[in-house]
């Protein structure tokens, strides 16, 4: 079985602490998505996620209502954008926390592009 990686998210200003996800591996080889993320940013703001990474973008599908969004990765590898609307208004979201933090757990594996 594989073992659930998780990590907390730096505080925001509606969320000032103890913003937490948790990331189990997908069990299935053969399935488009890496795994499952959840991203818990208060008691009644939970949400889960299937993470699949795919050409510079780490994509989020919604578990509940099969909403996606997806994070933009630049030439480093780093998140760069969202297509939530979150993102939007505020120029960052939890996606793009949480694929740091993919990142840097090695959860995610994005090598960056060695384009010209
Ligand atoms: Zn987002």
């Amino acid at each position: 079985m594989p073992l659930p990686t998780c990590g907390q998210l730096a505080p925001t200003l509606t969320h000032k602490a103890g913003r937490r996800w948790a990331f189990l591996p997908s069990a299935d080889a053969t399935s488009p998505s890496l795994g499952t993320l959840t991203i818990v940013q208060s008691k009644r703001d939970t949400i889960s996620y299937g993470v699949a990474l795919e050409e510079g973008q780490v994509l989020f599908l919604k578990l509940t209502d099969g909403e996606v969004y997806g994070v933009t990765l630049d030439r480093a590898g780093r998140p760069a954008k969202c297509s939530c609307p979150g993102y939007c208004f505020k120029k960052t979201c939890k996606h793009c926390d949480c694929t740091k933090e993919l990142l840097a757990d090695g959860v995610l594996d994005a090598a960056p592009a060695h384009a010209a």
